[in-house]
């Protein structure tokens, strides 16, 4: 149906006859001349309809509308003098039509394509289609698919082999809700949609396979976020015979390849490392923003003979004092007072700020404090005029925390954020267990299946202080992807099994097959999953996931294209032995 796309002709087609298809993007009428734009998947050519050219053409143009779908013929010419337009492409030269044909007329939009006027999202959703054919949704979808086959080529280049692994399954353990799906020839039984491909992809290495990646679906019944979708894609791997380092190190070129193909620019030198201790230590999070300093100091010390009642309360019950230096601002009592509410809000019970100006320290705290501690605050923080401190103290895991969502705060707030930046930095020496206060037991911190640093059979100490052989990569503060050393023996992942308190019988039940896998000569493994949407989202710079997935969920987990989820018939039910209790609205 034609001979050249739009987005490609240009001066060396002058004189040529072309034959294009495509859609109409805008149309003017001036002295008896329609121009329009006609658009395709490469961009937008400038087609001209004279009566001079061809008589019928001309007449049937008048009734063309937007998105109109049209064949024509006609002549490239150089634009006049003048008329050139150097913001596109084909901006030097035009086609005189000859022959038109209407393959498809289109009712009026419910939204402009223009990039100006972004319609709600609501609308974009419904009408995907539509917003699909803006220019700078395309780009995103193109970018999307070249990104695909980055990971293919330098994938398989690092001698990985591709598989496809089960959506009908059983359940993963990943840590969020699993979505069902009934079985109509096993009444009364379920699959679960996988939350990743985690149990499959440590088989393929006991399948002997030593390199397995998948670019996959996963689903996970979670509440969403504006970075969370009930169904996302990551890029999933594992590799055999390995440890910690091997997997960074290829994770770091595949990151790179990506980097390059989505943002055209070569990233330089290996990723920030910092271990999870440091990460919460320093910045009150496993996922420190990097694009800016502002460390978290920890001051206690300075306070071990203090007589101001707060802290000296919260040291006694081995809690401690944690600082920032926010540098220059001098900030004004407004300022300040914001910064205390905005504390509170986060939920610390009290925020202490002191400024230093001309006369020393400034504050209505600094009385309670000792000479000797004001000095060495000022040395150990290296305070200068119109700096500010802000300091909390209690509870050490509770204090990072606060400090860690204070600090962005203060981030965001002074402007301290080079948005333009990309920090990419692995957090290593994870927890192996961490607390759930929901469950009121120890979880893993990763997931059950992530080795341990020490042998969890020989050890009997804090199960708390246990370091896994887990690993995040982080960028600008957003997890981008995770993984781990699995265990391969059995014993000790019926031991990991035993500490989680997840008793033998449901142990078999769940993951029998894995556990008598492991018995039958498993190799050392290990593995990552990184977030493929989640990073797209970051590169091209939006804020939303829904960006870059083409048929997305909304916040509610609803398909605003096609009304999923919806409910089924009476005898699709009773085929599955379901019957459902609709409650009152
Ligand atoms: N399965 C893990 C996840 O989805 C990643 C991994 O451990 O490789 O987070």
């Amino acid at each position: 149906m034609r001979d050249k796309y739009c987005g490609y002709i240009g001066l060396e087609d002058v004189g040529k006859d072309v034959l294009l298809a495509g859609w109409v993007f805008r149309r003017r009428d001036h002295g008896g001349l329609v121009f329009i734009d006609l658009r395709d998947i490469t961009g937008v050519v400038q087609i001209v309809f004279s009566p001079d050219i061809s008589k019928d053409a001309h007449e049937m143009a008048g009734d063309i509308k937007q998105e109109y779908v049209i064949q024509i013929k006609g002549r490239v010419e150089k634009r006049p003098v003048g008329t050139e337009n150097e913001n596109i492409p084909t901006g030097l030269v035009e086609v005189l039509v000859k022959d038109l044909v209407i393959l498809n007329t289109s009712k009026a939009l419910p939204f402009q394509l223009d990039d100006e006027d972004e319609p709600n999202e609501t609308i974009k959703l419904k009408y995907r289609y539509l917003d699909m054919r803006r220019p700078s949704v395309q780009k995103i979808f193109i970018t999307r698919s070249k990104a695909y086959k980055a990971v293919r080529d330098y994938l398989v280049s690092q001698g990985f082999y591709e598989f496809e692994t089960p959506m009908l399954t059983k359940s993963t353990p990943e840590g969020a809700r699993d979505f069902i799906v009934p079985s109509r020839i096993n009444p009364g039984t379920f699959y679960a949609l996988p939350q990743s491909p985690q149990l499959f992809k440590q088989i393929l290495m006991i399948g002997g396979f030593d390199k397995y990646f998948q670019i996959v679906r996963c689903f996970r019944d979670e509440d969403l976020r504006a970075d969370r979708q009930p169904e996302f894609t990551q890029i999933d791997m594992e590799m055999s015979f390995v440890d910690v380092e091997d997997v960074i190190k290829v994770s770091e070129g595949l990151i790179k390849e990506i980097y390059k193909t989505v943002k055209g620019d070569t990233l330089n030198g290996s990723f920030i490392r910092m271990t999870y201790d440091e990460a919460i230590e320093t910045y009150g999070t496993d996922k420190p923003d990097l694009r800016f300093s502002l460390p978290i100091i920890d001051i206690t010390d300075i306070f071990k003979n203090t007589d101001f009642g707060v802290i000296k309360k919260a040291i006694e019950k081995k809690g401690v004092v944690k600082s920032i230096v926010l540098k220059g601002k001098n900030l004004s009592r407004k300022d300040l007072d914001t910064s205390v509410d905005v504390a509170k809000q986060i939920g610390s019970e009290g925020l202490i700020w002191i400024r230093k100006d001309k006369d020393g320290l400034q504050s209505p705290v600094v009385k309670y404090f000792k000479e000797d501690e004001k000095l060495a605050i000022i040395e150990r923080l290296d305070v200068k005029e119109d700096d500010v401190i802000f300091m909390m103290t209690g509870n050490r895991k509770k204090v990072n925390e606060l400090m860690g969502r204070f600090r962005l705060y203060l981030g965001e707030r002074f402007d301290l954020i080079d948005k333009n930046q990309f920090k990419f930095l692995w957090v290593t020496d994870f927890p192996l267990f961490e607390y759930s206060e929901e469950q009121k037991r120890y979880v893993a911190c990763h997931h059950p299946f992530t080795a341990s640093k020490t042998n969890i059979k020989q050890f009997d100490g804090d199960y708390e202080t246990l370091k896994s052989k887990a690993y995040d990569l982080v960028l600008n503060g957003v997890e981008i992807g995770g993984g781990s050393i699995r265990i391969h023996k059995k014993d000790e992942q019926m031991e990991m099994f035993k500490l989680l308190n997840i008793k033998e019988e449901e142990a078999q039940e769940k993951f029998g097959f894995l556990l008598e896998a492991l018995e039958m000569g498993a190799p050392p493994h290990g593995g990552i999953a990184f977030g493929f949407d989640r990073i797209l989202m970051m590169l091209i710079g939006s804020d939303s996931i829904r960006d870059v997935i083409p048929f997305p969920k909304t916040q509610k987990g609803v398909c605003l294209l096609t009304d999923a989820p919806s409910r089924v018939s009476q005898k699709q039910l009773s085929e599955l032995k379901i019957r459902v209790i609709y409650e009152k609205q």
